[in-house]
């Protein structure tokens, strides 16, 4: 043989224990981690068809959403947003992106590749859209398809009133589209009520759960325009129509579409579990407060958050500006190598603008917050030289 054996696989695997304290991944509880070492099941075996199915109503619970279309998409929070799109798109059809941030571009650049007519509304960077915005922006291009992120991990922003852009759609016989992958867990979410017509989730943000595999759901209203369809979606592995059948959504016999990891949905069912036992509520009660104590932290150091209103931050991943004459990088890395802490800097347009923190599920407490706060204020000091507030009793 010419290519010889790695020697690196002589040595055992090696992974350190890290607090994730970015934008996620996020910690995966104890629980979760010990559900994965279950074994494997084939995909069709009963007990895993019944797993799918458990997962289906604790999904239908986080959304608060009665669609019989259902389930996951085996791939991370973007195969969540390519799903949305490839089966919703057809060549031409005119789509409005709602940008407040990165993920309304990201949402656009994978629109225009299934062939849509992509037209953007823009906030300005650290501000929600207003709703005259969107209407006008309505008025213009007439949108088949409006997307919006409920909360931009980029810049920190949560899009409120996501009901009203409900009713604007039904107006404009437009399908509505909500990424909720950071926000989920961390801010009240009503599918159903708020007329939202296609929602995905991320598994290893708010919920800490295992990365790749992304609960979603479509509304009968999306599943009828996937139904008058001319053409076939472009993406077999993320048709919705032959997953959903494989997913029991549809009464229709169970027919394999794709080996889903049976790994992954054990992940999956025990982060729904945690919340379920906790409580919903109480989860996004906990987040919002978690938040508001490291938001006062932040200011009490005499440092700004980047998201002016206080009612358009997320609760999940605060985005901080960082102060003149700090290197952010410096920062991140010295909270890294000395406490083995995650401060992540930013993405897309906040990039050497801002730190974000991430209070994600397991991360979303008094004593992580009052770590990270700890850490980064000794973080900046060490590492600029510039002295700031002592931080008076929260
Ligand atoms: C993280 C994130 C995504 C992408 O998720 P991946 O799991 O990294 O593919 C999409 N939208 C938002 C708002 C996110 O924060």
């Amino acid at each position: 043989m010419e290519v010889e054996v790695p020697k690196v696989f002589m040595k055992p695997l090696l992974v350190p224990n890290k607090t994730l304290m970015g934008p996620g991944p996020s910690n995966a509880t104890r629980r979760v981690l010990d559900a994965m070492s279950n074994p494997l099941l084939g995909e069709c075996h009963q007990e895993n068809l019944q797993i799918m199915d458990e997962i289906k109503e604790g999904i239908k619970y986080l959304f608060q959403t009665q669609n019989p279309a259902t389930m996951c998409i085996s791939g991370s929070g973007h195969a969540g947003m390519e799903a949305a799109m490839c089966n919703l798109l057809e060549d031409g059809d005119v789509v409005l992106m709602g940008v407040t941030g990165l993920w309304g571009n990201r949402a656009g650049d994978i629109a225009q590749r299934y062939g849509a007519d992509v037209h953007y509304v823009r906030a300005r960077c650290g501000y929600a859209l207003s709703f005259e915005d969107i209407r006008e922006a309505f008025q213009t291009y007439n949108p088949k398809v409006f997307f919006i992120a409920q909360g931009d991990s980029s810049t920190g922003v949560l899009q409120s009133f996501i009901s009203d852009i409900g009713d604007l759609c039904r107006r404009f016989n437009c399908l509505l589209v909500v990424d909720i992958v950071a926000s989920l867990g961390s801010a009240e979410f009503l599918m159903d009520e708020w007329k939202v017509d296609v929602a995905y989730t991320g598994s290893q943000k708010v919920l800490c759960g295992p990365a790749g595999i992304t609960p979603i759901s479509f509304n009968q209203r999306a599943l009828n325009k996937i139904k008058a369809r001319q053409s076939k979606v472009k993406s077999y592995y993320f048709d919705i129509t032959l997953l959903g059948q494989f997913w029991g959504c549809f009464g229709t016999s169970r027919i394999y579409h794709h080996t889903v990891s049976s790994t992954l949905l054990y992940g999956l069912r025990e982060a729904i579990a945690i919340v379920c036992q906790q409580g919903l509520k109480n989860m996004i009660r906990r987040h919002i407060e978690c938040s508001y104590r490291l938001q006062k932290g932040i200011e009490n150091m005499g440092m700004e958050m980047f998201v002016p209103e206080p009612n358009h931050r997320m609760s999940s991943i605060n985005v901080i500006k960082i102060p003149n004459g700090v290197d952010w990088r410096k920062v991140s890395q010295y909270a890294m190598n000395k406490y083995f802490l995650e401060i992540a800097g930013g993405l897309g347009p906040t990039v050497d603008q801002v730190f974000r923190i991430g209070l994600l599920g397991e991360n979303a407490t008094e004593e992580k917050v009052d770590l990270v706060l700890t850490i980064l204020r000794e973080a900046i000091q060490n590492t600029s030289g510039i002295t700031l507030n002592e931080r008076s009793k929260i």
